[in-house]
């Protein structure tokens, strides 16, 4: 079976310094694979451990993105990819999502896909179901179990309060959620061995990715602010009415706050 996983590196936010302004200080900010994705690691090394073949880790992002990857090799992996290019860069999730799947169909013959559900700084959860679209994969997401025979992919789904079980063929894309395993602890010699593996470098050129898709010029979304919202503490308003009068008021003060 062969599995590609694609991680990202995040900030360690357990780190996070504000300067007087209350903006981030990023200079210096320590590193680590978005937490998440250690678990789509974790699920990828155990599918292998039952049906045999390789796991391979994909990170796009800037050069320091290779510790991320020499991390995932420490935990099992067996190949990491790094994807550098200035062209990459300012990415919104399509663009990124686009040179992320260049790759993919570049390593080409998987059978799987494995992406965290969300990263733990964007936070948008738009990247695993946006590269499952460009790639033309059968999206399984918010997957809390993961099972297969060897040829199709089984999912317990998390939706909400619900949950359900989910299959398809293989190749398909799977999002995981962080409850789907512990990942292991690395063992010494899987550290040694790490270290002595060459991490590729692939620029855009090497995915045959399309400059008009690529970095901030490719990217369909504009960040216009980035803000925490005010929140409005101690407001107390009484309704007042029959039960079905507040109900109703109720529905439309929430319909007034696009809540509803
Ligand atoms: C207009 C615009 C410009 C931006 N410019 C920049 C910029 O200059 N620099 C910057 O750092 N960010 C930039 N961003 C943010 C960047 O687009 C997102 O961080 C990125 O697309 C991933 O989205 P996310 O963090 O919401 O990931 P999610 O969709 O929440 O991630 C889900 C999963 O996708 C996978 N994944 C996500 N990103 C990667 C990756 N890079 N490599 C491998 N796997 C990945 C992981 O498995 C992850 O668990 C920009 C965003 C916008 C809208």
């Amino acid at each position: 079976m062969k599995i590609i996983v694609t991680i990202k590196q995040v900030p360690n936010v357990t780190k996070v310094k504000w300067d007087a302004d209350g903006s981030l200080i990023r200079a210096g900010l320590p590193t680590i694979i978005n937490p998440v994705d250690k678990h789509a690691i974790e699920a990828a090394l155990e599918l292998k451990e039952k049906h045999g073949g390789e796991v391979i880790v994909i990170s796009m992002g800037p050069g320091q993105v290779e510790s991320a990857l020499r991390e995932a090799l420490c935990m099992g992996a067996d190949q990491a990819i790094q994807l550098t290019d200035r062209k990459f860069a300012g990415a919104d999730t399509w663009a990124t999502s686009y040179a992320l799947g260049c790759a993919i169909k570049k390593i080409g013959d998987y059978d799987l896909v494995i992406s965290g559900v969300e990263a733990m700084d964007g936070n948008t959860a738009q990247v695993g179901p946006q590269m499952a679209e460009f790639l033309g994969l059968p999206l399984l997401s918010y997957a809390l179990g993961i099972e297969s025979d060897g040829k199709k992919v089984q999912i317990q789904q998390k939706l909400g309060d619900f949950e359900r079980k989910i299959e398809a063929d293989f190749p398909a894309l799977v999002t995981v959620e962080k409850e789907i395993n512990e990942y292991r602890v690395t063992p010494m010699d899987k550290i040694l061995e790490a270290f002595e593996k060459e991490i590729p470098v692939w620029e855009a050129d090497d995915v045959d990715a399309e400059l008009v898709h690529l970095g901030l010029k490719g990217s369909p979304t504009k960040l216009r602010k980035v803000f925490s919202p005010k929140i409005e503490k101690g407001k107390v308003q009484m309704l007042e009415g029959t039960p079905e009068e507040i109900a109703r008021q109720v529905a439309d003060k929430l319909n007034e706050k696009f809540l509803i």
